[in-house]
Protein backbone atom coordinates (compact mmCIF):
# COMPACT_ATOMS: atom_id res chain seq x y z
CA UNK A 1 0.00 0.00 0.00
CA UNK A 2 1.17 3.32 -0.26
CA UNK A 3 2.09 5.41 3.19
CA UNK A 4 0.13 7.32 4.24
CA UNK A 5 1.88 10.66 6.15
CA UNK A 6 -0.02 12.34 9.01
CA UNK A 7 -0.45 15.66 7.88
CA UNK A 8 -0.79 17.27 11.59
CA UNK A 9 2.40 17.98 14.16
CA UNK A 10 1.93 15.39 16.78
CA UNK A 11 2.11 17.28 20.07
CA UNK A 12 4.48 15.73 22.97
CA UNK A 13 6.82 12.47 22.87
CA UNK A 14 8.23 10.95 19.85
CA UNK A 15 10.04 8.98 20.93
CA UNK A 16 8.24 6.38 23.63
CA UNK A 17 11.29 3.95 24.80
CA UNK A 18 12.50 6.87 26.96
CA UNK A 19 9.05 5.62 29.11
CA UNK A 20 10.58 2.19 29.72
CA UNK A 21 12.88 2.01 32.17
CA UNK A 22 12.67 -2.14 33.19
CA UNK A 23 10.01 -1.74 36.22
CA UNK A 24 6.79 -1.85 36.97
CA UNK A 25 5.60 0.78 36.26
CA UNK A 26 6.65 3.37 33.56
CA UNK A 27 9.58 6.40 34.12
CA UNK A 28 6.73 8.49 33.96
CA UNK A 29 3.28 9.51 32.07
CA UNK A 30 3.96 9.97 28.62
CA UNK A 31 3.66 13.41 27.43
CA UNK A 32 0.84 13.82 24.58
CA UNK A 33 0.75 17.73 24.61
CA UNK A 34 -1.24 20.01 27.39
CA UNK A 35 -4.91 19.23 25.97
CA UNK A 36 -4.98 15.37 25.58
CA UNK A 37 -2.64 15.21 28.80
CA UNK A 38 -5.41 16.87 30.87
CA UNK A 39 -8.11 14.49 29.19
CA UNK A 40 -5.94 11.69 29.64
CA UNK A 41 -5.03 12.32 33.73
CA UNK A 42 -8.37 13.11 34.16
CA UNK A 43 -9.39 9.67 32.96
CA UNK A 44 -6.83 8.67 35.67
CA UNK A 45 -8.50 10.34 38.53
CA UNK A 46 -11.65 8.57 36.98
CA UNK A 47 -10.17 5.30 37.56
CA UNK A 48 -8.73 6.09 41.09
CA UNK A 49 -12.68 7.11 41.92
CA UNK A 50 -13.69 3.43 40.83
CA UNK A 51 -11.41 1.69 42.90
CA UNK A 52 -11.62 3.94 45.57
CA UNK A 53 -15.40 3.14 45.97
CA UNK A 54 -14.43 -0.08 45.59
CA UNK A 55 -12.30 -0.93 48.46
CA UNK A 56 -14.67 1.37 50.64
CA UNK A 57 -16.57 -1.61 50.77
CA UNK A 58 -15.27 -3.77 53.58
CA UNK A 59 -16.95 -6.94 51.85
CA UNK A 60 -14.18 -6.17 49.13
CA UNK A 61 -11.70 -6.06 50.99
CA UNK A 62 -12.55 -9.07 52.60
CA UNK A 63 -12.33 -10.75 49.10
CA UNK A 64 -9.04 -8.80 48.99
CA UNK A 65 -7.27 -11.48 51.49
CA UNK A 66 -9.64 -14.14 50.77
CA UNK A 67 -8.75 -14.89 47.35
CA UNK A 68 -5.11 -14.92 45.38
CA UNK A 69 -6.14 -13.80 41.87
CA UNK A 70 -7.49 -10.03 43.42
CA UNK A 71 -3.86 -9.04 44.19
CA UNK A 72 -3.68 -8.37 40.41
CA UNK A 73 -6.01 -5.89 40.27
CA UNK A 74 -3.52 -3.38 42.30
CA UNK A 75 -1.92 -3.26 38.46
CA UNK A 76 -5.16 -1.59 36.94
CA UNK A 77 -3.72 1.86 36.16
CA UNK A 78 -0.84 0.16 34.58
CA UNK A 79 -3.42 -1.90 32.42
CA UNK A 80 -4.90 1.06 31.04
CA UNK A 81 -1.84 2.77 30.38
CA UNK A 82 -0.66 0.04 28.12
CA UNK A 83 -3.55 0.81 25.36
CA UNK A 84 -2.97 4.00 25.23
CA UNK A 85 0.53 4.21 24.30
CA UNK A 86 0.99 7.04 21.53
CA UNK A 87 -2.43 8.12 21.47
CA UNK A 88 -3.89 11.29 21.13
CA UNK A 89 -7.38 13.59 20.34
CA UNK A 90 -10.27 11.09 19.48
CA UNK A 91 -8.07 7.36 19.69
CA UNK A 92 -7.24 8.43 23.30
CA UNK A 93 -10.87 9.43 23.94
CA UNK A 94 -12.19 6.27 22.10
CA UNK A 95 -10.08 4.02 23.83
CA UNK A 96 -10.45 5.81 27.47
CA UNK A 97 -13.94 5.23 27.18
CA UNK A 98 -14.52 2.30 25.56
CA UNK A 99 -11.48 0.57 28.01
CA UNK A 100 -12.68 2.30 31.33
CA UNK A 101 -16.29 1.26 30.72
CA UNK A 102 -15.11 -2.59 30.73
CA UNK A 103 -13.14 -2.05 33.65
CA UNK A 104 -16.13 -0.41 35.78
CA UNK A 105 -18.25 -3.84 34.39
CA UNK A 106 -15.51 -5.81 35.56
CA UNK A 107 -15.61 -3.94 39.10
CA UNK A 108 -18.95 -4.58 38.79
CA UNK A 109 -19.09 -8.23 38.54
CA UNK A 110 -16.65 -8.70 41.70
CA UNK A 111 -18.93 -6.45 44.06
CA UNK A 112 -21.48 -8.80 42.71
CA UNK A 113 -19.27 -12.17 43.36
CA UNK A 114 -18.56 -10.95 47.09
CA UNK A 115 -22.28 -10.06 47.77
CA UNK A 116 -23.59 -13.47 46.66
CA UNK A 117 -19.78 -15.52 47.89
CA UNK A 118 -20.65 -17.83 50.74
CA UNK A 119 -17.23 -16.91 52.05
CA UNK A 120 -17.24 -13.14 51.84
CA UNK A 121 -20.82 -11.55 52.91
CA UNK A 122 -23.13 -14.75 51.87
CA UNK A 123 -26.09 -12.31 50.96
CA UNK A 124 -28.51 -15.89 50.52
CA UNK A 125 -31.30 -13.84 49.34
CA UNK A 126 -29.29 -12.12 46.34
CA UNK A 127 -27.50 -15.25 45.70
CA UNK A 128 -30.66 -17.44 44.81
CA UNK A 129 -31.45 -15.32 42.08
CA UNK A 130 -27.51 -15.99 40.47
CA UNK A 131 -26.63 -18.08 37.74
CA UNK A 132 -23.14 -18.84 37.00
CA UNK A 133 -22.64 -18.42 33.75
CA UNK A 134 -19.77 -19.49 31.78
CA UNK A 135 -17.46 -16.68 30.31
CA UNK A 136 -16.74 -18.57 26.87
CA UNK A 137 -20.40 -17.52 26.12
CA UNK A 138 -22.77 -15.12 24.90
CA UNK A 139 -25.19 -15.40 27.70
CA UNK A 140 -28.01 -15.22 25.35
CA UNK A 141 -30.17 -17.26 27.38
CA UNK A 142 -30.30 -14.83 30.03
CA UNK A 143 -31.61 -11.89 27.63
CA UNK A 144 -35.02 -12.72 28.64
CA UNK A 145 -34.42 -12.70 32.44
CA UNK A 146 -34.81 -9.21 35.13
CA UNK A 147 -31.72 -8.92 36.87
CA UNK A 148 -33.49 -8.82 39.60
CA UNK A 149 -35.13 -12.30 38.94
CA UNK A 150 -32.31 -14.40 37.74
CA UNK A 151 -28.72 -12.55 37.16
CA UNK A 152 -26.16 -13.72 35.00
CA UNK A 153 -22.86 -14.05 37.11
CA UNK A 154 -19.40 -14.62 34.96
CA UNK A 155 -17.54 -15.47 37.91
CA UNK A 156 -14.37 -16.52 35.56
CA UNK A 157 -14.11 -12.93 33.92
CA UNK A 158 -12.49 -10.91 37.23
CA UNK A 159 -10.72 -14.25 38.21
CA UNK A 160 -8.85 -15.18 35.35
CA UNK A 161 -9.27 -13.57 32.31
CA UNK A 162 -9.54 -9.88 33.00
CA UNK A 163 -6.34 -10.51 36.33
CA UNK A 164 -4.41 -11.68 33.35
CA UNK A 165 -5.15 -8.14 31.61
CA UNK A 166 -3.79 -6.55 34.50
CA UNK A 167 -0.86 -8.95 35.56
CA UNK A 168 1.40 -11.38 33.00
CA UNK A 169 1.66 -13.85 35.37
CA UNK A 170 -1.59 -13.77 36.95
CA UNK A 171 -2.41 -17.36 35.74
CA UNK A 172 0.92 -18.72 36.07
CA UNK A 173 -0.08 -20.59 39.50
CA UNK A 174 -3.22 -21.98 38.77
CA UNK A 175 -1.65 -23.25 35.85
CA UNK A 176 1.18 -25.29 37.93
CA UNK A 177 -1.58 -26.54 40.27
CA UNK A 178 -3.69 -27.78 37.24
CA UNK A 179 -0.52 -29.78 35.61
CA UNK A 180 0.15 -30.89 39.50
CA UNK A 181 -2.99 -33.00 39.48
CA UNK A 182 -2.17 -34.73 36.30
CA UNK A 183 -3.07 -32.25 33.32
CA UNK A 184 -0.91 -32.02 30.62
CA UNK A 185 0.85 -29.40 29.90
CA UNK A 186 0.19 -29.13 26.24
CA UNK A 187 -3.33 -28.05 27.21
CA UNK A 188 -4.46 -24.27 26.00
CA UNK A 189 -4.07 -22.20 29.60
CA UNK A 190 -6.87 -20.46 29.45
CA UNK A 191 -9.01 -23.55 30.85
CA UNK A 192 -6.11 -25.49 32.15
CA UNK A 193 -6.12 -22.26 34.57
CA UNK A 194 -9.71 -22.16 35.35
CA UNK A 195 -9.66 -25.98 36.06
CA UNK A 196 -6.68 -24.97 38.08
CA UNK A 197 -8.63 -22.08 40.01
CA UNK A 198 -11.02 -24.69 40.90
CA UNK A 199 -8.80 -27.35 41.81
CA UNK A 200 -7.17 -24.89 44.32
CA UNK A 201 -10.21 -23.85 45.59
CA UNK A 202 -10.33 -19.87 44.26
CA UNK A 203 -13.53 -19.36 42.99
CA UNK A 204 -16.49 -17.40 44.69
CA UNK A 205 -19.06 -19.93 45.58
CA UNK A 206 -22.65 -18.49 44.71
CA UNK A 207 -25.82 -19.52 42.85
CA UNK A 208 -28.72 -21.09 42.52
CA UNK A 209 -27.34 -23.14 39.35
CA UNK A 210 -24.89 -22.93 36.66
CA UNK A 211 -24.46 -22.83 33.12
CA UNK A 212 -21.69 -24.53 31.08
CA UNK A 213 -21.05 -24.64 27.08
CA UNK A 214 -19.11 -26.74 25.12
CA UNK A 215 -17.57 -23.22 23.57
CA UNK A 216 -14.73 -22.70 23.18
CA UNK A 217 -12.85 -26.41 22.58
CA UNK A 218 -12.42 -29.60 24.47
CA UNK A 219 -9.59 -27.78 26.31
CA UNK A 220 -12.73 -25.73 27.81
CA UNK A 221 -14.72 -29.13 28.16
CA UNK A 222 -12.11 -30.53 30.07
CA UNK A 223 -11.90 -28.17 32.66
CA UNK A 224 -15.84 -27.21 32.89
CA UNK A 225 -15.90 -31.34 33.34
CA UNK A 226 -13.76 -30.74 36.80
CA UNK A 227 -15.11 -27.62 37.48
CA UNK A 228 -19.04 -28.57 36.99
CA UNK A 229 -18.37 -32.02 39.41
CA UNK A 230 -17.27 -29.34 42.37
CA UNK A 231 -20.11 -27.42 42.19
CA UNK A 232 -22.59 -30.07 42.07
CA UNK A 233 -21.00 -32.91 44.57
CA UNK A 234 -19.50 -30.12 47.15
CA UNK A 235 -21.47 -26.84 46.96
CA UNK A 236 -24.73 -28.86 46.09
CA UNK A 237 -25.18 -26.02 42.35
CA UNK A 238 -27.17 -27.58 39.53
CA UNK A 239 -25.00 -27.35 36.60
CA UNK A 240 -26.61 -27.50 33.03
CA UNK A 241 -24.59 -28.48 29.88
CA UNK A 242 -25.60 -26.17 26.61
CA UNK A 243 -24.37 -27.50 23.77
CA UNK A 244 -23.65 -25.47 20.68
CA UNK A 245 -23.12 -27.60 17.45
CA UNK A 246 -19.62 -27.92 16.22
CA UNK A 247 -20.28 -27.03 12.10
CA UNK A 248 -22.58 -24.31 13.10
CA UNK A 249 -23.06 -22.22 9.99
CA UNK A 250 -25.41 -25.60 8.67
CA UNK A 251 -29.08 -25.50 8.45
CA UNK A 252 -29.85 -28.93 9.79
CA UNK A 253 -28.36 -28.39 13.19
CA UNK A 254 -30.07 -25.31 13.96
CA UNK A 255 -33.18 -27.02 15.32
CA UNK A 256 -31.44 -29.17 17.92
CA UNK A 257 -29.52 -25.52 19.29
CA UNK A 258 -32.73 -23.98 19.35
CA UNK A 259 -34.19 -27.00 21.46
CA UNK A 260 -31.25 -27.18 23.47
CA UNK A 261 -31.83 -23.32 24.19
CA UNK A 262 -35.16 -24.10 25.13
CA UNK A 263 -34.03 -26.29 27.51
CA UNK A 264 -31.36 -23.90 29.35
CA UNK A 265 -34.21 -21.85 29.60
CA UNK A 266 -36.23 -23.77 31.80
CA UNK A 267 -33.13 -25.17 33.65
CA UNK A 268 -33.10 -21.82 34.42
CA UNK A 269 -36.61 -20.83 35.72
CA UNK A 270 -36.94 -24.07 37.82
CA UNK A 271 -33.90 -23.44 39.73
CA UNK A 272 -34.30 -19.57 40.20
CA UNK A 273 -37.90 -19.06 40.29
CA UNK A 274 -37.62 -16.70 38.14
CA UNK A 275 -40.30 -16.29 34.63
CA UNK A 276 -38.84 -15.97 31.13
CA UNK A 277 -40.04 -12.50 30.10
CA UNK A 278 -40.42 -11.59 26.66
CA UNK A 279 -40.91 -7.75 26.68
CA UNK A 280 -37.78 -7.77 28.62
CA UNK A 281 -35.77 -10.37 25.89
CA UNK A 282 -37.52 -8.01 23.03
CA UNK A 283 -35.78 -5.07 24.24
CA UNK A 284 -32.84 -6.33 24.57
CA UNK A 285 -33.06 -8.04 21.03
CA UNK A 286 -32.60 -4.81 20.38
CA UNK A 287 -30.18 -3.59 21.85
CA UNK A 288 -27.43 -6.18 20.42
CA UNK A 289 -28.84 -5.13 17.03
CA UNK A 290 -28.21 -2.02 17.90
CA UNK A 291 -24.71 -3.08 18.91
CA UNK A 292 -23.94 -4.81 15.98
CA UNK A 293 -25.45 -2.05 13.50
CA UNK A 294 -22.24 0.29 15.27
CA UNK A 295 -19.46 -2.21 15.68
CA UNK A 296 -20.35 -2.03 11.65
CA UNK A 297 -20.45 1.44 11.29
CA UNK A 298 -16.96 1.00 13.18
CA UNK A 299 -15.36 -1.27 10.78
CA UNK A 300 -16.53 0.44 7.81
CA UNK A 301 -14.64 3.38 8.95
CA UNK A 302 -11.81 0.97 9.33
CA UNK A 303 -12.17 0.36 5.78
CA UNK A 304 -10.78 3.86 4.82
CA UNK A 305 -7.53 4.87 4.83
CA UNK A 306 -8.63 6.47 8.44
CA UNK A 307 -9.39 3.97 10.28
CA UNK A 308 -10.66 5.21 14.61
CA UNK A 309 -11.32 2.41 16.54
CA UNK A 310 -9.37 -0.68 16.69
CA UNK A 311 -6.59 -2.67 18.76
CA UNK A 312 -6.62 -4.75 22.05
CA UNK A 313 -9.85 -1.86 23.28
CA UNK A 314 -11.62 -2.44 20.20
CA UNK A 315 -11.65 -6.46 20.89
CA UNK A 316 -12.06 -6.19 24.48
CA UNK A 317 -15.00 -3.68 24.20
CA UNK A 318 -16.72 -6.39 21.76
CA UNK A 319 -16.09 -9.12 23.58
CA UNK A 320 -17.52 -7.67 26.78
CA UNK A 321 -20.44 -6.39 25.16
CA UNK A 322 -21.42 -9.34 23.29
CA UNK A 323 -20.89 -11.75 25.90
CA UNK A 324 -20.73 -10.31 28.93
CA UNK A 325 -23.81 -7.59 28.06
CA UNK A 326 -25.22 -9.71 25.09
CA UNK A 327 -28.07 -6.30 25.32
CA UNK A 328 -28.65 -6.70 28.74
CA UNK A 329 -26.96 -3.43 29.94
CA UNK A 330 -28.64 -0.09 28.64
CA UNK A 331 -25.60 1.89 29.33
CA UNK A 332 -23.45 0.21 26.27
CA UNK A 333 -26.29 1.46 23.94
CA UNK A 334 -25.27 4.77 25.03
CA UNK A 335 -21.48 4.21 24.51
CA UNK A 336 -21.80 3.08 21.41
CA UNK A 337 -23.56 5.93 20.10
CA UNK A 338 -20.58 8.11 21.79
CA UNK A 339 -17.92 6.22 20.62
CA UNK A 340 -19.28 6.08 17.28
CA UNK A 341 -19.71 9.66 17.22
CA UNK A 342 -15.99 10.32 18.31
CA UNK A 343 -14.45 7.94 15.66
CA UNK A 344 -17.26 9.83 12.53
CA UNK A 345 -15.74 13.20 13.63
CA UNK A 346 -11.82 11.35 13.72
CA UNK A 347 -12.65 10.32 10.25
CA UNK A 348 -14.12 13.58 9.02
CA UNK A 349 -10.68 15.23 10.38
CA UNK A 350 -8.47 12.42 8.76
CA UNK A 351 -7.22 11.76 12.46
CA UNK A 352 -4.23 9.52 12.45
CA UNK A 353 -3.13 7.16 15.43
CA UNK A 354 0.85 7.25 14.52
CA UNK A 355 3.01 9.50 12.33
CA UNK A 356 2.35 7.21 8.98
CA UNK A 357 0.66 4.57 8.31
CA UNK A 358 2.84 1.61 6.09
CA UNK A 359 0.40 -1.22 6.44
CA UNK A 360 -3.23 -2.06 6.69
CA UNK A 361 -3.31 -5.33 8.82
CA UNK A 362 -6.14 -7.78 9.75
CA UNK A 363 -4.99 -9.47 12.99
CA UNK A 364 -6.40 -13.04 12.85
CA UNK A 365 -6.09 -16.08 15.30
CA UNK A 366 -6.53 -16.38 18.94
CA UNK A 367 -4.52 -13.55 20.86
CA UNK A 368 -3.00 -12.69 23.92
CA UNK A 369 -3.40 -9.07 22.92
CA UNK A 370 -4.57 -8.64 26.28
CA UNK A 371 -1.26 -9.10 28.09
CA UNK A 372 0.81 -7.14 26.18
CA UNK A 373 0.54 -3.89 24.00
CA UNK A 374 1.24 -5.51 20.72
CA UNK A 375 -1.44 -4.04 18.47
CA UNK A 376 -0.60 -0.49 19.61
CA UNK A 377 3.16 -1.24 19.27
CA UNK A 378 2.83 -2.49 15.63
CA UNK A 379 1.65 0.75 14.64
CA UNK A 380 4.09 2.93 16.53
CA UNK A 381 6.91 0.45 16.09
CA UNK A 382 6.34 0.00 12.60
CA UNK A 383 3.74 1.87 11.45
CA UNK A 384 0.98 -1.41 10.38
CA UNK A 385 -2.46 -0.28 11.25
CA UNK A 386 -4.41 -3.27 13.01
CA UNK A 387 -7.23 -2.34 11.29
CA UNK A 388 -9.42 -5.31 13.59
CA UNK A 389 -8.82 -8.88 14.43
CA UNK A 390 -10.16 -11.85 14.73
CA UNK A 391 -12.64 -12.02 17.97
CA UNK A 392 -14.29 -8.57 16.63
CA UNK A 393 -15.05 -10.28 13.38
CA UNK A 394 -18.56 -12.10 15.34
CA UNK A 395 -22.52 -11.81 14.15
CA UNK A 396 -23.44 -9.29 11.53
CA UNK A 397 -26.66 -11.03 11.44
CA UNK A 398 -30.20 -8.71 12.65
CA UNK A 399 -32.35 -10.85 15.43
CA UNK A 400 -36.01 -10.32 15.40
CA UNK A 401 -36.84 -7.84 17.98
CA UNK A 402 -40.71 -7.52 17.22
CA UNK A 403 -42.70 -9.23 19.67
CA UNK A 404 -45.07 -12.06 17.66
CA UNK A 405 -45.85 -15.10 18.17
CA UNK A 406 -43.40 -16.28 14.99
CA UNK A 407 -40.64 -14.26 16.54
CA UNK A 408 -40.89 -15.73 19.75
CA UNK A 409 -40.39 -19.16 18.00
CA UNK A 410 -36.90 -17.73 16.07
CA UNK A 411 -35.97 -16.01 19.32
CA UNK A 412 -34.64 -19.58 20.27
CA UNK A 413 -32.99 -19.67 17.52
CA UNK A 414 -31.23 -16.54 17.34
CA UNK A 415 -29.86 -17.03 20.93
CA UNK A 416 -28.69 -20.29 19.64
CA UNK A 417 -27.38 -18.64 16.47
CA UNK A 418 -25.47 -15.74 19.14
CA UNK A 419 -24.26 -18.84 20.94
CA UNK A 420 -22.89 -20.81 18.39
CA UNK A 421 -20.80 -17.35 17.12
CA UNK A 422 -19.62 -16.91 20.24
CA UNK A 423 -16.40 -14.70 19.43
CA UNK A 424 -13.57 -17.14 19.97
CA UNK A 425 -15.16 -20.68 18.81
CA UNK A 426 -16.71 -18.56 15.58
CA UNK A 427 -13.93 -19.11 13.96
CA UNK A 428 -11.67 -21.58 15.36
CA UNK A 429 -14.60 -24.18 14.83
CA UNK A 430 -17.08 -24.59 12.20
CA UNK A 431 -14.19 -25.36 9.29
CA UNK A 432 -12.11 -23.64 6.93
CA UNK A 433 -15.04 -21.36 5.74
CA UNK A 434 -15.26 -19.43 8.84
CA UNK A 435 -11.08 -19.94 9.58
CA UNK A 436 -9.55 -19.53 6.59
CA UNK A 437 -11.82 -18.86 3.46
CA UNK A 438 -13.32 -15.66 5.27
CA UNK A 439 -9.94 -14.06 6.25
CA UNK A 440 -9.63 -13.40 2.68
CA UNK A 441 -12.93 -11.73 1.77
CA UNK A 442 -11.86 -9.51 5.12
CA UNK A 443 -8.75 -8.70 3.34
CA UNK A 444 -10.66 -7.43 0.59
CA UNK A 445 -13.15 -5.76 2.27
CA UNK A 446 -10.95 -3.87 4.13
CA UNK A 447 -8.08 -3.23 1.99
CA UNK A 448 -5.56 -4.97 3.80
CA UNK A 449 -2.26 -6.08 2.44
CA UNK A 450 -1.06 -7.75 5.77
CA UNK A 451 -2.09 -10.64 8.11
CA UNK A 452 -0.24 -10.50 11.46
CA UNK A 453 -0.92 -14.51 12.41
CA UNK A 454 -1.78 -14.98 16.27
CA UNK A 455 -0.51 -18.82 16.57
CA UNK A 456 -1.55 -19.95 19.83
CA UNK A 457 0.51 -23.02 20.11
CA UNK A 458 -2.53 -25.41 22.31
CA UNK A 459 -4.92 -23.96 19.87
CA UNK A 460 -4.94 -27.07 18.15
CA UNK A 461 -8.06 -26.30 16.02
CA UNK A 462 -6.50 -22.93 14.13
CA UNK A 463 -3.15 -24.32 14.46
CA UNK A 464 -4.30 -27.43 11.61
CA UNK A 465 -4.55 -24.95 9.17
CA UNK A 466 -1.40 -23.20 9.13
CA UNK A 467 -0.06 -24.66 5.46
CA UNK A 468 -3.82 -23.55 4.36
CA UNK A 469 -2.85 -20.20 5.67
CA UNK A 470 0.71 -19.95 4.03
CA UNK A 471 -0.21 -21.35 0.44
CA UNK A 472 -3.23 -19.44 0.15
CA UNK A 473 -1.81 -16.13 1.35
CA UNK A 474 0.97 -16.25 -1.17
CA UNK A 475 -1.12 -16.74 -4.05
CA UNK A 476 -2.82 -13.80 -2.84
CA UNK A 477 0.18 -11.67 -2.30
CA UNK A 478 -0.84 -10.93 0.89
CA UNK A 479 2.35 -10.22 3.87
CA UNK A 480 1.30 -12.82 6.79
CA UNK A 481 3.32 -12.65 9.61
CA UNK A 482 3.25 -15.08 11.91
CA UNK A 483 3.61 -14.90 15.41
CA UNK A 484 3.74 -17.65 18.25
CA UNK A 485 2.34 -17.27 21.53
CA UNK A 486 0.99 -19.47 24.47
CA UNK A 487 -1.96 -17.50 25.37
CA UNK A 488 -1.82 -16.75 29.29
CA UNK A 489 1.46 -18.40 30.11
CA UNK A 490 4.62 -15.74 29.18
CA UNK A 491 7.14 -18.57 30.35
CA UNK A 492 6.43 -20.09 27.34
CA UNK A 493 6.77 -16.64 24.41
CA UNK A 494 7.62 -13.61 26.39
CA UNK A 495 6.45 -10.31 25.48
CA UNK A 496 9.80 -9.78 23.65
CA UNK A 497 9.90 -13.32 22.38
CA UNK A 498 6.63 -12.15 20.86
CA UNK A 499 7.73 -8.91 19.99
CA UNK A 500 11.01 -10.14 18.10
CA UNK A 501 8.69 -12.38 15.39
CA UNK A 502 7.26 -9.13 14.06
CA UNK A 503 10.26 -7.14 14.27
CA UNK A 504 12.50 -9.94 12.12
CA UNK A 505 10.17 -10.07 9.87
CA UNK A 506 9.72 -6.72 8.90
CA UNK A 507 13.60 -6.56 8.89
CA UNK A 508 14.38 -9.78 6.81
CA UNK A 509 11.35 -9.61 4.35
CA UNK A 510 10.04 -6.45 4.74
CA UNK A 511 13.28 -5.07 4.73
CA UNK A 512 12.12 -2.08 6.78
CA UNK A 513 13.33 0.14 9.27
CA UNK A 514 10.85 1.03 12.39
CA UNK A 515 9.19 4.40 12.35
CA UNK A 516 10.29 4.87 16.32
CA UNK A 517 13.66 2.41 16.67
CA UNK A 518 13.32 3.01 20.43
CA UNK A 519 10.58 0.55 20.99
CA UNK A 520 12.02 -2.45 19.10
CA UNK A 521 13.33 -3.59 22.21
CA UNK A 522 11.28 -2.51 25.34
CA UNK A 523 12.52 -3.64 28.64
CA UNK A 524 8.46 -4.76 29.83
CA UNK A 525 9.00 -7.89 31.35
CA UNK A 526 8.40 -6.65 34.88
CA UNK A 527 5.72 -4.70 34.17
CA UNK A 528 2.39 -5.17 35.38
S1 LIG B 1 -7.74 -20.48 22.39
FE1 LIG B 1 -8.23 -22.34 21.23
S2 LIG B 1 -7.65 -23.97 22.65
FE2 LIG B 1 -7.86 -22.10 23.89
S3 LIG B 1 -9.98 -22.04 24.64
FE3 LIG B 1 -9.92 -20.90 22.69
S4 LIG B 1 -10.48 -22.42 21.12
FE4 LIG B 1 -9.85 -23.54 22.95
Amino acid sequence: MDIIKNPRKRDGEQQLGVLYDGGKVRRRREWRGFKDTFFDYTRWLYLVSVLGKFIMNPYNVKGFFRYRWMANYLGVMHGMDKFTIGLRDEALRITHYSFNYVIADVTQSIVNCFRGDRRIRNDEEFSKHCVLTDENAMTAQMMGFKAEEARAILREVPTMFAANIFNQNSVIHYIDVAQQYGIPGDVCPMPESEAGISIDDDFCVLGSCAVQVNTTCDGSMMGNGLIAKRLEREYGIPTFQLTAPLRHREEDVQKYAAEDMKKAIAFIEEHTGAKWDWDTYFQRAKNVNDCTRKRMAQLDINATPYPQFFGAAFSLYNDTNYMGNCGRDPYFVKLDKKLLKLAEKGYREKRMYAREYRHRCIVWGVQPQYIIDMLYWMLQCWGVVPLTDMLSMVNTRMIAEEDTPENREQAYYDMAWLNENMIMRNRTHGGYEVLVDELWEFCEQMNADMVMMWEHMSCKALDGMHGQFEEQARERGIHLVWVCHDLCDPRVYSRQAIRDQFNSYMRTVMREEPLDPTIEVLPDENAW
